[in-house]
């Protein structure tokens, strides 16, 4: 019997075998609260400082301004709330962009409703947030900036040092969720010039409930959970150490190989666009030449994309439609509105993601899939 194909890696990914490993001690031999004051503490905190100067190591940031939170939703809920709260009396301008992941997209009308005013910026079509855009929006009572690096629909990747400069240039703070980004293409903090960066584990083989948020040192915002005085008392709980862990031999993972890795995904969809073309289907291909590797919006005219995804899914292949956290909605997902996909094209929509599990092989046999799917 043929194994399953997992297509839906900006869903979620699995547990790297070295990650798993590297958990493995600290959730039972060393299970110390790092708080404590006895020797049992010692280990458990060496371990989440080595795991804060990895993290940090690898997106060019300082170990201090790395910041623990449960995973990509809880770091854009605080980047934008933490910022928004810091200046309460301002009640000032957020811009954002039309494509954000709902943990952005959703905080941003959360802060609406306390009385702060949101600009939602537009896209091309191909899903570029325009810099000069910016500029026509933002003024003296811009309070943050907040656009993604790389969007979980169509991988398109933002020009973030150009939009960070603008929002610089206007005494602006910048705020990107790199959720899709970390561990899948090349990330320095310093070049892109942002003063905070969401991230979450599970989407690069590091276990779920666990990201961190990249608060650049002299940037001040509120902390959202009260307690103890983790975190540089900047996130009160417990810290998750093994998972914590995990997220850093999972990054490291990555990076010590990330042009491998990317060379090797932008060969697998190559190898699957060749025979979807070869096979003669009539098909978009959403998003910049700039995305994330692996990544792959394609919209199938006349054919409803979740028929698609549930045929596929019957043959033992895993896609996406829209996003997974949306994939309850049957309409047409806000991305893929916002770049204006044709509407005989629109419906047709799937996400395929790829991994580093996944192989050529797999890629014809996808091809093959569809097109029976779809001549039938
Ligand atoms: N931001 C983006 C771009 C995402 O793709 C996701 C998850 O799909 C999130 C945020 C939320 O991350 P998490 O699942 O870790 O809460």
């Amino acid at each position: 019997m043929r194994k399953l194909i997992y297509a839906d890696h900006a869903a979620t990914t699995a547990l790297s075998p070295l990650a798993r490993s590297a958990m493995e001690p600290w959730l039972q031999a060393e299970f110390g609260n790092p708080s404590t004051l006895y020797s049992l503490a010692r280990e458990p905190r060496k371990a989440i400082l080595s795991s804060r100067e990895i993290i940090a190591d690898c997106i060019g940031a300082e170990p201090e301004e790395i910041y623990f939170t449960s995973g990509g939703t809880e770091s854009d809920n605080w980047a934008l709330t933490g910022i928004a709260l810091q200046y309460p009396e301002r009640h000032g301008q957020i811009i954002t962009s039309s494509i954000e992941h709902h943990a952005v997209l959703h905080t941003c009308n959360f802060l609406q409703r306390l009385g702060y005013s949101v600009d939602f910026l537009p896209v091309d079509q191909y899903g570029v947030v325009s810099v000069d855009d910016l500029e026509k929006k933002i003024n003296d009572n811009s309070l943050l900036v907040s656009i993604m690096l790389a969007n979980n629909e169509i991988g398109t990747i933002q020009p973030i040092e150009e939009l960070a400069g603008m929002a610089h240039r206007h005494g602006c703070c910048f705020h990107t969720d790199a959720v899709q980004a970390v561990g899948h293409i090349p990330i320095d903090v310093k070049k892109m010039q942002v003063d905070m960066l969401s991230a979450s584990a599970h989407k690069f083989n590091g276990p779920k409930g666990i990201g961190f948020l990249y608060i650049r040192n002299g940037v001040h915002i509120e902390p959202l959970l009260h307690g103890g005085g983790q975190e540089n008392g900047m996130r009160a709980g417990t810290e998750n150490v093994a998972s914590i862990v995990g997220m850093a031999a999972a990054i490291r993972e990555h990076n010590e190989h990330l042009e491998l890795e990317m060379e090797y995904l932008q060969s697998l969809s190559d190898i699957l666009i060749k025979e979807l073309s070869n096979a003669g289907l009539d098909y978009i291909e959403n998003g910049s030449k700039n995305r994330v590797p692996g990544s792959l919006s394609l919209s199938f005219k006349d054919t409803d994309g979740e028929m698609l995804l549930h045929r596929l899914d019957l043959m033992g292949t895993e896609v996406a439609t829209g996003s997974a956290c949306n994939s309850k909605e049957s309409e047409l997902s806000h991305v893929i509105q916002a770049i204006h996909v044709p509407d005989d094209y629109a419906k047709g929509t799937i996400r395929i993601t790829l991994g580093m599990d996944n192989d050529k092989e797999q890629m014809r046999h996808l091809a093959q899939q569809i097109s029976r799917i779809l001549q039938r």
